[in-house]
Formats: structure tokens, C-alpha cells, sequence
């Protein structure tokens, strides 16, 4: 049988290997802590993602690599990919890891971003804050995720604060000034390349964040012919000229009709959970067709799906699994403040169908003020 080696062993590990077991497919995860909630149920390789010695006992124990968390080491990603297929390839995840990189990529196929200027000095910042003016947003180029390694300037006086905040890793991961997109929607693509450039995407998924970390997503959203074939084309253009295999998402912007690429995930992604039961195949098990080179399955929807992220600790279990239509996501790890710890996906047959479970979802989990946006998107 095939093992599947995961670098990283999150709930995205877990899910993967979820999805995996169906297919007879077995996995292997590596991860830094023993605790990893993808091993409460995969055998876990317990390392420094630079232990060579570890690594070389991982990769001698898996067929193909893939990964949980993109910020694994480049050399080490190198040195598996000497030893073992990797994907995504080592060479696409360096662009994925690095806002500067993926950005100036974009930019170079076509695709519009806000406006950003690398800052490796205290000068420099004061350069771009003129050149990109205010309100804006100095992040670090690597290892941010869910808003962390962020700072917001309203104005040139909140530069002292920013630099305070960050300066001390502008030699470290780097850093990016970019603009402040005044958007309507946050949108995205998740999308899935084959082995053989096959490129599949499932619909267009609408997106709100709390505090920087995603509480809700919404698919199919409601777009026009015209932007979703421009946000698909857009996604294509990027895994094409990546020879991106695995699945991906891309994050856009929606200002005034036009798209605005923030940044893309090497990887399987949160504004994709609502495919598991939203969408005849989920982007967990096309993302392990790909990396085998095995036929990829179909991306539509079945229904109309709303997934609601659990930050911090989960609503009462009970009162959810009694919602028809409501599917329960635990991801076995201990409540703790910004930690994404499970998430729910209401799948309806119809706009009012998935209006009535998220009235219910809630009224019964006291998630109003969650479900509310997603309820006016509903209209
Ligand atoms: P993720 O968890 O999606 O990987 P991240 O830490 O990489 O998050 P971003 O996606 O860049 O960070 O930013 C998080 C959120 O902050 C965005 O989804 C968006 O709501 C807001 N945001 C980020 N950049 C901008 C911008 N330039 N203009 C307006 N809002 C922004
Ligand atoms: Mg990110
Ligand atoms: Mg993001």
C-alpha cells in the first residue's frame, strides 16, 4: 500500500488522512511536537523539521511528501525532494512563503495586487509609506498566518509604533508595506493541479475574518460569469507557471469589480473545509489524487455551503448535531484563546434551506454575531 508522508501534523494533516483512509492510502506525519492532533490517529515522526537523521528516516518510510505547514525549511524540503516526490514542489513553496515573491508573481502574470514596497530599514519604511501612502499595513514577508506579524498605520504617526512592533524582524523573515484595500468581499479560489498540469477549481468561496482569522466562508458565492471566469483564470495562471501540483487558494480582494490578489496557501485550505460535504470531491482528497498522480475528482458543489470556523473553543456539540444539514468538525486539540480548534459546514439544497440552519446554528450555539454576515450575504 502507499504511504503518504505530511510534514506538519495539524488538523490539515488529520483531515488529509481523513480523507485518505478510503482510498486505502496510509500516512506518516512529522511534526515538531508530540501532541500534533493529526496523531491521535497517524503514526507521528516527533523532530526538528532539520534533523537530518529524522528526516532521512521519514522519507525512507513514505512514497510521496506533501505538507500541513508550508513553512518547513527550504533545504530540507530540497533534500526530501533528492529523496522522495515532493509536492507541492520546494521551488513553488519558496514563492508561497514569501509575500514579496508571490506578490511581484502576480504582478508579473497580470494579476493586480494592493500596492507593496519591501522594507529592510527604518528608512525604507518612511520611503514606502510615502510612495504607498495611508492606511496601510506593514507584515512580516514569512511565517505570518491568521493576521499574526501584521501591523496597521492609519497614519505616517503610527510608523514609530509599526517599526516598534516589527522592526526587529525586517533581517530576519523580512518585510512588505502594502496598501489598504477598502474591499466589499474577501473571495477566494481553491483550485487543484495534477501531476499532468490538469488544473480543476471548485467554485468561488466569499470570506469574513475576525481579528485576522477566518470565521466564515460562504460557496458558491454569489459572482458574476465574468469575475469568477477572471478569479479562475487568475488561479490557473499562477499553478501553471508554478507547475503547482496539489491543491492551492488563492486570496482576492473584491474592490469596485475589480480583484485584488493578497496571497496564495501552498496547500490545502481553511476557505476549502466546506467542500468535505459541500462538494463531490472534497479539496483533502483531490489534493492526495494530485500528489499520486491519480485521476482528480470532480470540484462542484452539492448545494450551497456555509463553514463556520471554532476560534479559541468549541460551541456546545450536542446542540449542533442536533441542526439537519450540520456537520461537526472536532479537531481533538485543547481550547485555547485564537487557536482554530474544529469548525461546522451547513450544506443546504437551497438559499433558504441554509438560511434556516444558520439561524438555527446561531440561536442554538450562540453564534449570532458569526452567522450574521453570512446571513445579509444570503439576502
Ligand atoms: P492567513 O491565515 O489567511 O494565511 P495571513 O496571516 O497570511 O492570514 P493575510 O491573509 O495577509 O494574513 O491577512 C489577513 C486578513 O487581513 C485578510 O484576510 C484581510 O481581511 C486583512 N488584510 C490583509 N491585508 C490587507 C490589505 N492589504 N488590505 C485590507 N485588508 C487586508
Ligand atoms: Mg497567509
Ligand atoms: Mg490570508
Amino acid at each position: 500500500s502507499t504511504t503518504v508522508g505530511i510534514l506538519g501534523g495539524g488538523q490539515l494533516a488529520r483531515m488529509l488522512a481523513l480523507s485518505g483512509a478510503p482510498l486505502g492510502l496510509r500516512f506518516l506525519v512529522m511534526d515538531t511536537v508530540a501532541d500534533a492532533c493529526a496523531a491521535q490517529f497517524v503514526p507521528l515522526l516527533q523532530a526538528d523539521y532539520t534533523d537530518q537523521h529524522a528526516l532521512a528516516e521519514f522519507a525512507s518510510k513514505v512514497d510521496v511528501v506533501t505538507f500541513d505547514f508550508e513553512n518547513v525549511p527550504a533545504e530540507s524540503g530540497q533534500w526530501l525532494a533528492s529523496q522522495r516526490p515532493v509536492f507541492p514542489s520546494p521551488r513553488a513553496l519558496a514563492v508561497a512563503q514569501d509575500r514579496l515573491a508571490e506578490k511581484t508573481l502576480f504582478n508579473e502574470l497580470g494579476i493586480a495586487t494592493p500596492r507593496f514596497s519591501a522594507v529592510l530599514s527604518r528608512a525604507d519604511l518612511e520611503r514606502a509609506l510615502c510612495d504607498i501612502g495611508t492606511p496601510c499595513i506593514l507584515k512580516t514577508r514569512r511565517l505570518g498566518y491568521d493576521g499574526k506579524g501584521q501591523f496597521r498605520l492609519k497614519s505616517e504617526a503610527d510608523a514609530d509604533a509599526a517599526w516598534a512592533a516589527l522592526g526587529g524582524q525586517a533581517e530576519t523573515v523580512g518585510l512588505i508595506l502594502e496598501g489598504f484595500v477598502a474591499f466589499q468581499r474577501e473571495l477566494s479560489v481553491v483550485a487543484v493541479r495534477g501531476r499532468d498540469g490538469e488544473f480543476r477549481a471548485w467554485p468561488i468561496t466569499q470570506n469574513w475574518h475576525h481579528h485576522g482569522i477566518l470565521s466564515a466562508s460562504l460557496a458558491p458565492a454569489n459572482c458574476s460569469e465574468a469575475l469568477s471566469a477572471t478569479a479562475l483564470q487568475h488561479a490557473k495562471s499562477v499553478a501553471d507557471a508554478l507547475q503547482y501540483v496539489g491543491v492551492f487558494a488563492l486570496e482576492l480582494f473584491e474592490r469596485d469589480g475589480e480583484l485584488l490578489a493578497n496571497e496564495m496557501a501552498p496547500r490545502v485550505h481553511n476557505s476549502g473545509h466546506w467542500t468535505i460535504e459541500g462538494a463531490e470531491c472534497s479539496q483533502f482528497e483531490n489534493h492526495l489524487r494530485a500528489v499520486l498522480g491519480l485521476p482528480l475528482g470532480s470540484t462542484d458543489a452539492r448545494g450551497l455551503s456555509c463553514m463556520l470556523n471554532w476560534v479559541g473553543e468549541l460551541p456546545d456539540a450536542r446542540g449542533a448535531l442536533s441542526i439537519a444539514g450540520l456537520h461537526w468538525h472536532d479537531y481533538g486539540k485543547s481550547p485555547r484563546e485564537g487557536r482554530k480548534v474544529g469548525h461546522a459546514t451547513c450544506v443546504g439544497d437551497s438559499m433558504a434551506a441554509l438560511r434556516r440552519q444558520l439561524e438555527e446554528a446561531g440561536r442554538r450555539l450562540g453564534r449570532e454575531a458569526q452567522v450574521a454576515p453570512v446571513l445579509a450575504a444570503l439576502g
